[in-house]
């Protein structure tokens, strides 16, 4: 390891967890989610993976994720779903990148698109049917629908799919999950008498994919579990974490008790103990709160965060363990040699693994080992993008 901290990405648990994840959806499509670089995971990577393991789809946040996956020669369909109307988007017609549409100020900057660039333009229309982020309310969905079909009927567009996103997939119990879904089979008739035909219907997050079948429709989106991360609480349905964060200890010193230990001195150490540094901050993704509260695996056993995470280390109490420089300290990885996994970080740090996982910065060097079988070895030739599900598929 020539970085002070490294990423090492588990291809095959992320092969593992589209399998997973394909099987719990039935016959719906499968749509990796890798916005975000991959949760941070590395878009591409995970990208041909899932593809490889059971994915059809991609599923991106902005223009620039879903063209970087096009400039890394990824050919499958992709779906992106934050833009601005204001900014043209003619690089996703060109680029044949499916377009999320929520208003009819959206549609109209796509149908000058595809004046412009003589292409047609692939909508998923989006209905709000509780989230109140991203999609049409139902007062403006008919009219959306209309439009849509106007321009479809125009040749600008074609509507591939109707979607939306659920608020609160972890909680089945959830009134607010049936009350979205009776919300969303609405807007699918509102699509219906607009003749919009039966385009690709998806809804699904991880944990409905998993839990929730009446919520699969045509297509599933699956970000976190694809990852390793069980979406569910208290539910386990074999997702194996893909990701280990590592960093090289710098530096060891054996102190009295009495020790004060970074700013502040929050920290005073209370008996004669080793500290090692950590090449690892709040710049690299340790969040501020895990201060006093994180543990990090060394020799295998979890040891304190002490003292506040500074931008760029942390020091950690090894006791008597006979550490030396040059040895590993985990940040978190699959919790299968006493090190914590994402999901501690995220308790600690009192957020979720979402953010854990997004935040690891850039300094951390991302790698891909190979594993025994050779399987996570996954190059460009390997890539056989599937054809676009035909519309109403499943
Ligand atoms: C991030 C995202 C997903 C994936 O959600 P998970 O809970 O991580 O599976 C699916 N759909 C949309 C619209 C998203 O933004």
């Amino acid at each position: 390891m020539t970085a002070l901290a490294e990423a090492s990405v588990d291809l095959d648990a992320i092969a593992h967890n589209t399998a997973v994840l394909a099987r719990a959806a039935g016959g719906a499509h499968l749509m990796a989610v890798v916005k975000a670089n991959g949760f941070g995971h590395g878009a591409t990577r995970v990208a041909r993976t899932a593809l490889t393991h059971g994915a059809t789809w991609l599923g991106v946040t902005t223009l620039d994720e879903a063209l970087s996956l096009r400039a890394d020669g990824v050919t499958a369909p992709i779906l992106m779903w934050l833009w601005s109307p204001t900014h043209a988007v003619d690089r996703a017609l060109t680029a044949g990148v499916d377009v999320s549409v929520g208003s009819t100020t959206a549609l109209t900057a796509l149908t000058q698109a595809a004046h412009r660039t003589g292409l047609r333009a692939f909508v998923h229309l989006k209905a709000d049917t509780g989230l109140s982020r991203g999609g049409a309310p139902p007062d403006r969905w008919r009219h959306l629908c209309a439009a849509a079909a106007q321009a479809q009927a125009a040749g600008l567009v074609t509507v591939r799919g109707v979607w939306s996103h659920l608020a609160d997939a972890e909680h089945p119990a959830d009134p607010g999950l049936r009350r979205q879904l009776r919300a969303f089979d609405e807007a699918r008739a509102g699509a219906r008498v607009a003749g919009l035909g039966a385009p690709l219907t998806h809804l699904a997050n991880s944990a409905a994919a998993l839990q929730l079948p009446e919520t699969h429709f045509d297509l599933v989106r699956a970000g976190i579990a694809l990852y390793g991360v069980e979406p569910v609480p208290g539910r386990h349905f074999g997702l194996r974490p893909a990701m280990t964060v590592r960093a090289t200890i710098v530096l060891t010193k054996r102190v009295p008790a009495g020790t004060p230990v970074s700013y502040g001195a929050e920290h005073v150490t209370d008996r004669e103990t080793t500290l090692a540094l950590v090449p690892m901050g709040f710049a690299d993704g340790v969040p501020r709160l895990g201060g006093g509260h994180g543990r990090v695996g060394v020799h295998g056993v979890g040891c304190p965060v002490v003292g506040r995470v500074a931008m760029d280390q942390i020091v950690v109490d090894v006791g008597d363990l006979p550490v030396r420089e040059g040895d590993s300290a985990v940040l978190f990885g699959p919790g299968t040699h006493g090190e914590p996994t994402v999901v501690h970080w995220a308790g600690w740090a009192r957020t979720n693994a979402h953010e854990i996982l997004t935040g690891i910065g850039a300094r951390v060097r991302r790698a891909y080992p190979v594993a025994a079988g050779g399987s996570s070895s996954v190059g460009q030739d390997d890539l056989h993008p599937q054809a676009v599900p035909a519309a109403g598929a499943g």
